[in-house]
């Protein structure tokens, strides 16, 4: 059974609309990674071709369970390239040939083009006809992170859905119930994720991203009294993939809270590296406002290159470089000394 956390509102709308009969033919996930996008647009591909009449995906049919394990003939799937993380014009042309036939054993034919807003111009282009007009038979769910990087003739086609941030308590909730999770270890996770409920299953999933959490925010709360050298030995490895980058950011964010926090006298209870808790405070002393401000234009012009195909690992050391810089740039003349002596 598609599992689907926080989205009753959304499953809602389109189920009735597809009751209807008034469902478009393209519509358009937009939302941050692991946001439930593609889970939702699997769940509407078997809603509308599901055999038991029971106003919901029953999960049990051939039909639904095709769908679910992603081996339906009338499931086409479209994703960036590996390689190039973008989907290509070739790509963008066989999925127009293959939308001239009818579906093979379901009565709708379903097409999902995961991560849209990196498709190539070309391949947009070589789509707008079948988006203006599809075929009767084909519905096609394009999921996004962010619209404006798609071609708006492209993005007028769709019917748009938002796919907003969930709320930290509802995702804890979620990984106490499906992971078993301590609710010490699931209230971390939470706040870490950002409002994703996939990035925080992903985290519980991988032990080994819970420890380069440790390792980050290790980094981090030292950023005031390590030396340029230490940090670019540190830096070695760190950042390898964009899902890396955005691990990273994530976690930066978090950071940057707690610190904003901290200088505010905040309760050790409200931070969300409460397990940083003295290092933190001590850092917190040892620098202003204005620089946690300056930290954080940083993080937003840095996610904008990220978004913008710039290389993740070139991102991930400019954005600490830029943070030390803060921290030593706030020092006074001895303290520097030491530090870049
Ligand atoms: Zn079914």
């Amino acid at each position: 059974m598609i599992d689907i956390c926080g989205r009753d509102d959304m499953l809602d709308l389109l189920r009735n609309s597809a009751r209807k009969g008034a469902l478009p033919g393209v519509l358009l996930f937009l939302g941050q990674p692991g946001s439930g996008k593609f889970s939702t647009a699997l769940w509407l591909a078997s809603l509308v071709n599901c055999q038991a009449d029971v106003g919901k995906p029953c999960g049990e049919c051939i039909l639904c369970r095709k769908i679910e394990r992603l081996n339906s003939p009338d499931l086409l799937i479209v994703r960036p390239d590996p390689d190039t993380w973008n989907i290509k014009l070739e790509q963008a042309r066989g999925l127009a040939s293959e939308t001239c036939f009818a579906p093979i054993e379901s009565g709708r034919k379903v097409c999902v083009i995961k991560d849209a807003d990196r498709m190539t111009e070309e391949a947009s282009n070589a789509l707008l006809k079948i988006l203006e007009e599809p075929p009767s038979y084909m519905l096609f769910i394009l999921t996004a992170t962010d619209s404006s990087l798609m071609l708006p003739t492209v993005v007028s086609r769709c019917f748009r859905f938002r796919f907003s941030d969930l709320s930290d308590k509802i995702i804890a909730e979620r990984l106490i119930t499906n992971r078993r999770l301590p609710p010490s270890e699931a209230g971390i996770l939470s706040s870490i994720s950002c409002g994703s409920l996939g990035t925080a299953l992903a985290f519980a999933d991988n032990p080994e991203k819970m420890n380069r959490r440790i390792k980050l925010m290790e980094l981090l709360t030292e950023l005031h009294v390590i030396s340029s050298f230490s940090l670019s030995v540190k830096l070695d490895g760190l950042c390898g993939s964009p899902s890396d980058f955005i691990f990273i950011k994530n976690i930066i964010l978090t950071w940057l809270r707690d610190l904003i926090l901290s200088k505010t006298g905040a309760d050790f209870g409200r931070f969300i590296n409460y397990d940083f808790d003295s290092r933190l405070r001590e850092q917190s002393a040892n620098v202003s406002f204005e620089s946690l401000r300056e930290i954080a234009s940083f993080m937003f012009e840095i996610g904008k290159a990220s978004e913008y195909n710039v290389n993740p690992v070139f991102c991930a050391d400019w954005l600490f470089q830029k943070i030390w810089l803060v921290f030593s740039s706030g020092l006074d003349s001895g303290r520097k000394g030491e530090i870049f002596g």
